[in-house]
Protein backbone atom coordinates (compact mmCIF):
# COMPACT_ATOMS: atom_id res chain seq x y z
CA UNK A 1 0.00 0.00 0.00
CA UNK A 2 2.68 1.95 0.46
CA UNK A 3 3.78 2.84 -2.95
CA UNK A 4 -0.18 3.50 -3.72
CA UNK A 5 -0.24 6.16 -0.94
CA UNK A 6 3.07 7.55 -2.39
CA UNK A 7 1.14 7.33 -6.11
CA UNK A 8 -2.06 9.09 -4.00
CA UNK A 9 -0.05 11.95 -2.59
CA UNK A 10 1.35 12.73 -6.01
CA UNK A 11 -2.05 13.02 -7.41
CA UNK A 12 -3.43 15.09 -4.61
CA UNK A 13 -0.68 17.26 -5.37
CA UNK A 14 -1.09 17.50 -9.00
CA UNK A 15 -5.11 18.14 -8.49
CA UNK A 16 -4.09 20.89 -6.01
CA UNK A 17 -2.12 22.83 -8.57
CA UNK A 18 -4.72 21.98 -11.76
CA UNK A 19 -7.55 23.36 -9.98
CA UNK A 20 -5.25 26.46 -8.60
CA UNK A 21 -4.27 27.24 -12.82
CA UNK A 22 -8.15 26.29 -13.38
CA UNK A 23 -9.47 29.44 -10.78
CA UNK A 24 -6.87 31.50 -12.64
CA UNK A 25 -8.03 30.58 -16.26
CA UNK A 26 -11.50 31.18 -15.54
CA UNK A 27 -10.77 34.25 -12.73
CA UNK A 28 -7.76 36.18 -15.18
CA UNK A 29 -10.40 37.03 -18.27
CA UNK A 30 -12.86 38.06 -16.13
CA UNK A 31 -10.54 40.72 -14.50
CA UNK A 32 -9.33 41.65 -18.09
CA UNK A 33 -12.43 42.50 -19.14
CA UNK A 34 -13.35 43.92 -16.12
CA UNK A 35 -10.69 46.59 -16.88
CA UNK A 36 -11.41 46.54 -20.67
CA UNK A 37 -15.13 47.28 -20.06
CA UNK A 38 -14.31 50.42 -17.92
CA UNK A 39 -12.16 51.64 -20.69
CA UNK A 40 -14.97 51.12 -23.14
CA UNK A 41 -17.02 52.78 -21.00
CA UNK A 42 -15.17 56.38 -20.61
CA UNK A 43 -14.60 56.10 -24.22
CA UNK A 44 -18.66 55.85 -24.61
CA UNK A 45 -19.25 59.10 -22.14
CA UNK A 46 -16.58 61.41 -24.60
CA UNK A 47 -18.82 59.45 -27.29
CA UNK A 48 -21.60 60.88 -26.09
CA UNK A 49 -20.35 63.81 -24.51
CA UNK A 50 -19.16 64.81 -27.79
CA UNK A 51 -22.20 64.06 -30.30
CA UNK A 52 -24.21 66.22 -27.54
CA UNK A 53 -21.41 69.02 -27.86
CA UNK A 54 -22.07 68.36 -31.86
CA UNK A 55 -26.11 68.97 -31.38
CA UNK A 56 -25.49 72.00 -28.99
CA UNK A 57 -23.18 73.60 -31.82
CA UNK A 58 -25.61 72.81 -34.32
CA UNK A 59 -28.06 74.52 -32.80
CA UNK A 60 -25.73 77.54 -31.76
CA UNK A 61 -25.21 77.80 -35.54
CA UNK A 62 -29.07 77.76 -36.47
CA UNK A 63 -29.88 80.63 -33.94
CA UNK A 64 -26.93 82.84 -35.10
CA UNK A 65 -28.13 82.67 -38.91
CA UNK A 66 -31.79 83.22 -37.47
CA UNK A 67 -30.45 86.32 -35.64
CA UNK A 68 -28.35 87.38 -38.95
CA UNK A 69 -31.47 87.00 -41.37
CA UNK A 70 -33.59 89.18 -38.80
CA UNK A 71 -31.32 91.78 -38.46
CA UNK A 72 -31.28 92.10 -41.61
CA UNK A 73 -34.87 91.77 -42.13
CA UNK A 74 -35.34 94.90 -40.03
CA UNK A 75 -32.83 96.61 -41.80
CA UNK A 76 -35.30 96.44 -44.67
CA UNK A 77 -38.10 97.09 -42.86
CA UNK A 78 -36.53 100.38 -41.08
CA UNK A 79 -35.38 101.45 -45.11
CA UNK A 80 -38.90 100.62 -46.51
CA UNK A 81 -40.75 103.00 -43.47
CA UNK A 82 -39.33 105.90 -45.52
CA UNK A 83 -41.26 104.70 -48.73
CA UNK A 84 -44.26 104.37 -46.63
CA UNK A 85 -47.13 107.07 -47.73
CA UNK A 86 -50.24 106.33 -45.57
CA UNK A 87 -50.21 106.08 -41.83
CA UNK A 88 -51.99 102.30 -41.53
CA UNK A 89 -48.94 101.05 -43.30
CA UNK A 90 -46.13 103.00 -41.40
CA UNK A 91 -47.52 101.79 -38.79
CA UNK A 92 -48.28 97.81 -39.20
CA UNK A 93 -44.63 97.86 -40.64
CA UNK A 94 -43.23 99.14 -37.60
CA UNK A 95 -45.28 96.85 -35.42
CA UNK A 96 -43.54 94.10 -37.53
CA UNK A 97 -39.92 95.88 -36.81
CA UNK A 98 -41.07 95.95 -33.01
CA UNK A 99 -41.85 92.30 -33.24
CA UNK A 100 -39.09 91.01 -35.17
CA UNK A 101 -36.63 93.36 -32.51
CA UNK A 102 -38.57 91.18 -29.45
CA UNK A 103 -38.28 87.94 -30.61
CA UNK A 104 -34.25 88.52 -31.71
CA UNK A 105 -33.79 89.60 -28.08
CA UNK A 106 -35.29 86.51 -27.15
CA UNK A 107 -33.06 84.60 -29.60
CA UNK A 108 -29.92 86.32 -28.14
CA UNK A 109 -31.09 85.05 -24.15
CA UNK A 110 -31.17 81.56 -25.64
CA UNK A 111 -28.17 81.80 -27.50
CA UNK A 112 -26.63 82.66 -24.50
CA UNK A 113 -28.46 79.87 -22.69
CA UNK A 114 -26.53 77.49 -25.50
CA UNK A 115 -23.16 79.10 -25.04
CA UNK A 116 -23.04 78.12 -21.26
CA UNK A 117 -24.51 74.67 -22.02
CA UNK A 118 -21.54 73.97 -24.44
CA UNK A 119 -18.77 75.50 -22.20
CA UNK A 120 -20.72 72.67 -19.68
CA UNK A 121 -20.42 69.87 -21.74
CA UNK A 122 -16.17 70.72 -22.78
CA UNK A 123 -15.40 70.90 -19.15
CA UNK A 124 -17.24 67.71 -18.55
CA UNK A 125 -15.67 65.91 -21.91
CA UNK A 126 -12.17 67.55 -20.38
CA UNK A 127 -12.60 66.44 -16.81
CA UNK A 128 -13.71 62.62 -18.50
CA UNK A 129 -10.07 62.99 -20.78
CA UNK A 130 -8.28 63.60 -17.88
CA UNK A 131 -9.70 60.86 -15.64
CA UNK A 132 -9.65 58.43 -18.28
CA UNK A 133 -5.67 59.59 -18.78
CA UNK A 134 -5.22 58.91 -15.84
CA UNK A 135 -6.59 55.30 -15.18
CA UNK A 136 -5.71 54.38 -19.04
CA UNK A 137 -1.64 53.47 -18.92
CA UNK A 138 -2.51 51.80 -15.58
CA UNK A 139 -5.52 49.53 -16.82
CA UNK A 140 -3.75 48.83 -20.46
CA UNK A 141 -0.51 47.83 -18.13
CA UNK A 142 -2.63 45.62 -15.38
CA UNK A 143 -4.47 43.87 -18.82
CA UNK A 144 -1.41 43.16 -20.43
CA UNK A 145 -0.01 41.96 -17.39
CA UNK A 146 -3.21 39.33 -16.94
CA UNK A 147 -3.12 38.35 -20.29
CA UNK A 148 0.82 37.08 -20.24
CA UNK A 149 -0.48 35.42 -16.95
CA UNK A 150 -3.18 33.86 -18.23
CA UNK A 151 -1.19 32.49 -21.41
CA UNK A 152 1.19 31.45 -18.60
CA UNK A 153 -1.11 29.53 -16.76
CA UNK A 154 -2.63 28.24 -20.18
CA UNK A 155 0.88 26.68 -21.60
CA UNK A 156 0.98 25.09 -17.81
CA UNK A 157 -1.97 22.98 -18.30
CA UNK A 158 -1.60 20.84 -21.00
CA UNK A 159 1.19 19.16 -19.92
CA UNK A 160 0.23 19.01 -15.94
CA UNK A 161 -3.08 17.34 -17.32
CA UNK A 162 -0.66 14.84 -19.24
CA UNK A 163 1.49 14.31 -15.93
CA UNK A 164 -1.72 13.97 -14.33
CA UNK A 165 -2.52 11.16 -16.36
CA UNK A 166 0.15 9.60 -16.33
CA UNK A 167 -0.19 9.35 -12.13
CA UNK A 168 -3.62 8.08 -13.00
CA UNK A 169 -2.41 5.04 -14.89
CA UNK A 170 -0.18 4.42 -11.52
CA UNK A 171 -3.10 3.85 -9.45
CA UNK A 172 -5.11 0.90 -8.48
CA UNK A 173 -8.79 1.16 -10.33
CA UNK A 174 -10.29 0.41 -7.08
CA UNK A 175 -8.68 3.01 -5.37
CA UNK A 176 -9.25 5.71 -8.11
CA UNK A 177 -13.29 5.84 -7.45
CA UNK A 178 -12.34 6.07 -3.91
CA UNK A 179 -10.35 9.03 -4.02
CA UNK A 180 -12.30 11.14 -6.75
CA UNK A 181 -15.26 10.85 -3.79
CA UNK A 182 -13.36 12.05 -1.44
CA UNK A 183 -11.80 14.94 -3.04
CA UNK A 184 -15.29 15.72 -4.31
CA UNK A 185 -16.45 16.13 -0.41
CA UNK A 186 -13.52 17.32 1.32
CA UNK A 187 -10.70 18.59 -1.27
CA UNK A 188 -8.27 17.12 0.80
CA UNK A 189 -7.91 13.34 0.64
CA UNK A 190 -5.24 12.05 2.37
CA UNK A 191 -4.98 12.38 6.27
CA UNK A 192 -2.03 11.39 8.79
CA UNK A 193 -3.01 8.93 11.12
CA UNK A 194 -0.76 10.10 14.29
CA UNK A 195 -1.12 8.34 18.24
CA UNK A 196 -4.56 6.74 17.10
CA UNK A 197 -5.70 10.26 15.89
CA UNK A 198 -6.72 11.26 12.22
CA UNK A 199 -5.09 14.87 11.60
CA UNK A 200 -7.32 15.83 9.37
CA UNK A 201 -10.31 15.70 11.39
CA UNK A 202 -8.97 15.27 14.73
CA UNK A 203 -11.09 12.22 15.73
CA UNK A 204 -9.45 8.99 17.64
CA UNK A 205 -9.06 6.28 15.08
CA UNK A 206 -10.33 2.74 16.91
CA UNK A 207 -6.93 0.38 17.16
CA UNK A 208 -7.69 -1.63 15.17
CA UNK A 209 -8.13 -0.01 12.49
CA UNK A 210 -5.29 1.91 13.44
CA UNK A 211 -2.95 -1.18 13.45
CA UNK A 212 -4.49 -1.71 10.06
CA UNK A 213 -2.98 1.71 8.81
CA UNK A 214 0.21 1.23 10.51
CA UNK A 215 0.43 -2.60 8.67
CA UNK A 216 -0.19 -0.95 5.31
CA UNK A 217 -2.75 -3.41 4.56
CA UNK A 218 -5.24 -1.90 2.64
CA UNK A 219 -6.55 1.61 1.95
CA UNK A 220 -8.22 2.35 5.37
CA UNK A 221 -10.54 5.93 5.47
CA UNK A 222 -10.90 7.56 8.18
CA UNK A 223 -14.55 6.24 10.00
CA UNK A 224 -15.45 9.81 11.10
CA UNK A 225 -14.30 12.32 8.07
CA UNK A 226 -13.41 9.34 5.39
CA UNK A 227 -10.07 10.48 4.24
CA UNK A 228 -7.65 7.82 3.43
CA UNK A 229 -5.59 7.74 6.30
CA UNK A 230 -1.46 7.27 6.22
CA UNK A 231 1.58 6.59 8.49
CA UNK A 232 4.60 8.85 8.25
CA UNK A 233 7.12 6.02 7.11
CA UNK A 234 4.30 5.97 4.10
CA UNK A 235 5.44 9.17 3.14
CA UNK A 236 8.74 10.04 4.03
CA UNK A 237 11.14 11.99 1.40
CA UNK A 238 8.36 14.37 0.39
CA UNK A 239 6.78 14.40 3.92
CA UNK A 240 3.01 15.91 4.31
CA UNK A 241 1.93 16.06 7.48
CA UNK A 242 -1.45 17.77 6.56
ZN1 LIG B 1 -10.63 11.93 9.94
Amino acid sequence: MRNQIEVLDMLQTIDMELSELEEHISEYPKRISAYEEELEAYGEKLESLNSEKQELLKNKSSMELELTQNEETIKKSEEKLFEIKTHKEYEALQKEISETKRMNSELEDKLLEEMEKIENIESQISATNEELTGKKTDYEEKISGFKEKLEEVETLYGPKKEEKEKIVSKISPDILPIYEKIKKRNGEVLALAKNEVCTGCNMNIPPQLFNEVLTLSRIIQCPNCTKILYCEEELNSEAKTG
